[in-house]
């Protein structure tokens, strides 16, 4: 089929290098001329494993293309794809923008039917709209139909989600474009359930806040652990082995973070507000998280005292590992704060340092991750990437004016660190 996906971001480059890899024709439009270059010039601008060989191969079978005109991409395509942001407002409503520029633009360039898709995440009802718009705008009278298509990718682990997909969801408003969406994912081989816009826009922000409502769930446990002396890791491994519950998502630490959660728990309840319930179970996740990074400074704080003239180690500052992105990403805050209270800063990210250069100025970023401990007071874990467990100890140990590590995320164990001399402080263990 011909496709074009519309934003060319996290979502819509692999989304769109997934559907080549499959066999589509796929235009990726970027309103950002210097990222379209880069693609068209051999670059990825992201991280994401797996994804560079993907974007080569399909490049070089002729079926990926990169473009920064949406005309071309609506033109030359039966199915349009919308992956653009949906950033927070201050209000923690969702700002609908750039989905309503897209809609303006593919409206202005239709010729003949089109489905358009939104695979970005949009409070629910946001279809009706985009369809208004498109009425709306459009030059000539073409039928075009709105799709509801929720992404679940994870960063870190976009390539295997999109190629290996749980459940693909397809929200319509009538049949006609039902058989092309199931064509669209039919070599995915992947659970397909066709329901209404609504539905489908509600299942994404519901299945998102239940993520997080999980994270904030273990955390609040790790309180009462570090009240009790138990081990929030095997009160978790305890729990996760009820296949009703699942271990995934019940690993305490300094809260969540990234691009999606935060904003689509925030969204979520400005929606529900709006239709006249208090979700107040997700203001309470969201007050949870927030208290669990003031948890672990307090922790901070209670060790080394004053900050001012520290100087602090910090691995880790992408917000979560396996990607680039630092957006909204706890280990920035958490920088962010050590600075304010008066600490220097050396940073190591296997990942994120580039993206992190625009967000965390006058820190001294170290490439090696085993040289990061060097001179500083005590040494912190912000973002569970696997690398750090292979950290060389002994060299940090002998490093650091005092063998202290407060670990965010429970990578080390806590008898083998004291065994190895280290004054080490985890969360809700
Ligand atoms: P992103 O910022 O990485 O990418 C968005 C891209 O859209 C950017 O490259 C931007 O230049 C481009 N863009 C903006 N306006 C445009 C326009 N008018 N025309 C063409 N291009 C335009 O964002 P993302 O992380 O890919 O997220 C996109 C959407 O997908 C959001 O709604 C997000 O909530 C949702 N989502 C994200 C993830 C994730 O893990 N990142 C997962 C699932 C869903």
């Amino acid at each position: 089929m011909k496709l074009t996906i519309i934003g060319t971001g996290y979502v819509g480059l692999v989304t769109g290098t997934c559907f080549a890899e499959v066999g589509h024709t796929v235009i990726c439009v970027d309103n950002d001329e210097a990222k379209v270059k880069m693609l068209q010039g051999g670059g990825i601008p992201i991280y994401e494993p797996g994804l560079e060989e993907m974007v080569k191969r399909n490049v070089s079978a002729g079926r990926l293309n990169f473009t920064s005109s949406t005309a071309e991409g609506v033109q030359k395509s039966d199915v349009i794809f919308i992956a653009v942001p949906t950033p927070p407002l201050p209000d923690g409503g969702v700002d609908l923008s750039f989905i309503e520029r897209v809609a303006r633009d593919i409206a202005g360039a239709m010729t003949g039917y089109k489905i358009v898709v939104d695979k970005s995440t949009v409070p629910v009802k946001t279809g009706e709209k985009v369809a208004e718009t498109i009425k709306r705008y459009c030059k000539a009278r073409v039928e075009f139909d709105v799709v509801s298509n929720p992404e679940f990718l994870r960063e870190g682990f976009a390539v295997d989600d999109l190629m290996k997909p749980d459940r693909v969801v397809i929200g319509v408003g009538s049949q006609r474009p039902v058989a092309s969406m199931k064509a669209v994912y039919e070599p995915f081989k992947a659970p397909i359930i066709v329901t209404d816009i609504n539905s489908a826009e509600l299942i994404k922000h519901a299945a998102n806040s239940f993520l997080a409502l999980k994270i904030s769930y273990i955390n609040a446990v790790s309180v009462i652990c570090e009240a009790t002396g138990a081990n929030v890791q095997e009160v978790a491994n305890g729990m996760g082995m009820d296949e009703r519950i699942g271990r995934r998502f019940l690993n305490a630490g300094i809260g969540f973070g990234g691009s999606c959660f935060p904003k689509d728990l925030s969204a979520f309840i400005a929606i529900s507000q709006s239709l006249g319930y208090n979700f107040g179970l997700l203001k309470e996740v969201q007050k949870i998280n927030a208290q669990q990074m003031e948890r672990f400074l307090k922790k901070i704080t209670d060790t080394l005292w004053v900050l001012k003239d520290k100087k602090i180690g910090v691995l880790g500052l992408a917000f979560k590992q396996n990607t680039d992105d630092v957006r909204m990403s706890p280990a920035i805050e958490l920088c962010q704060r050590l600075q304010k209270e008066g600490a220097s800063l050396r940073v190591h990210d296997p990942k994120g340092m580039d993206k992190a250069k625009s967000l965390l100025k006058n820190v001294e970023y170290v490439e090696d991750m085993n040289a990061v401990a060097e001179g500083c007071d005590a040494l912190v874990v912000a973002t569970e990437w696997d690398e750090f467990k292979k950290l060389d100890l002994e060299r940090a140990r002998k490093a650091l004016t005092h063998p202290i590590m407060f670990d965010g995320r429970n990578l080390f164990d806590p008898e083998e660190m004291e065994k190895l001399g280290w004054i080490y402080k985890s969360v809700g263990r």
